[in-house]
């Protein structure tokens, strides 16, 4: 494999998005393992600053405004040597709850980087998301599979539809400009720090769980997702990026080893050693009536793995007692 850069020169790193949950353990992983100078930039919408409260080091600089700010983005873009772009309206609950500004966000603020970046042809990490398939049921999830998207009155599809519009732009930036680019679609990242504020069900379940309540598992259960720990997904976006040969190429980054939300939520409270029961919640009521949600989403890894020859290590297990570990200390203190 090509590396790009020697981790122990130092080099600027701006990653938009850096005060977010992937962001801010990308910034940890950073600091940590190279000597890189960091850049965060972050309009604090969902990211939040207490991420980066033990990032104590005079190599992280946070700037704090919005990724629709084109002459920010460029001047930022100008002084950075790679570049993580992983600020977006994330989710498909905050687009349905504001869809036109996150529908903006996601699609100029990737434009504003990738035309910044290509000026320079500075290497850059576009990310996107599973939710990229939309409703295809063709499991597992291939890189080159077709996708499957509802109808537009539906705003649920605005966050996969302004998704493959960044994954677009970024493969035409890379045909057309010459820009050393690598998209990588994230899959049910979890891990410490995410919030279960939008819906997320690790965060959810474990704060439950925590506080003696039901765990409330959306339908019969049976659906199944693949989770993967947030500090896999940043070790791999940053191999994937500094690996040349992944350049002009779309990678799912995830973990091959789905469980069902009622497997799930039986673990947490064994871990947690709780005394809360499970609800079922039909999904019309959990969403809006129209709400489509997958059975099941798993990611084919193994272009994944050909291209840097590893993929995520962490089980169900380990991403669990992270999870309930950090919340327990956060209540001990
Ligand atoms: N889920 C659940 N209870 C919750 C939150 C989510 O049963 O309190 C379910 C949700 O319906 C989905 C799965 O857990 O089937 C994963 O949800 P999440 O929002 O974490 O990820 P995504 O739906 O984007 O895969």
């Amino acid at each position: 494999m090509t590396l790009l850069q020697n981790p122990h020169q130092s080099m600027t790193v701006l990653i938009t998005g850096g005060a977010g949950f992937i962001g801010s353990h990308l910034v940890d992983y950073l600091l940590r393992e190279t000597a890189h100078e960091v850049i965060a930039l972050d309009n604090f919408s969902t990211g939040s600053a207490s991420n980066l409260r033990d990032c104590k080091t005079d190599r992280l600089e946070i700037v704090d405004e919005d990724i629709r700010n084109e002459a920010l983005v460029a001047n930022l873009v100008a002084g950075a040597d790679i570049v993580y772009h992983l600020a977006a309206a994330v989710g498909v609950k905050r687009i349905v709850d504001n869809p036109l500004e996150s529908m903006q966000t996601n699609l100029e603020g990737t434009e504003n980087v990738l035309e910044a970046a290509a000026d320079d042809a500075t290497p850059t990490f576009i990310a996107s998301s599973s939710e990229v398939y939309g409703k295809s049921e063709a499991i597992p999830f291939s890189e080159d599979d077709d996708v499957v998207y509802g109808s537009t009155s539906s705003s649920r599809w605005g966050y996969a539809t302004a998704k493959a519009a960044d994954e677009f732009l970024a493969l035409a930036y890379h045909t057309e400009r010459d820009l050393p680019v690598v998209i990588g679609r994230y899959f049910n990242i979890v891990g410490p720090r995410q919030t279960g504020q939008y819906g997320m069900v690790i965060p959810r379940f474990v704060e439950q769980a925590l506080a003696g309540d039901d765990l409330t598992v959306y339908g019969d259960g049976t659906q199944t997702r693949s989770f993967t720990h947030v500090e896999d997904a940043v070790s791999i976006t940053h191999d994937l990026l500094t690996t040349s040969s992944t350049h002009g190429d779309v990678f799912n980054i995830g973990a091959s080893d789905p469980t069902s939300i009622n497997e799930l939520a039986e673990r947490v409270i064994e871990l947690t050693d709780s005394d809360s029961g499970i609800t079922h919640i039909p999904f019309a009521e959990a969403y809006d009536d129209d709400f489509e949600e997958p059975d099941e989403r798993e990611p084919d890894i193994s272009k994944l793995r050909d291209a840097i020859g590893r993929s995520p290590t962490a089980d169900l297990d380990r991403i669990l007692r992270d999870v309930i570990n950090e919340r327990t200390d956060a209540v001990v203190a």
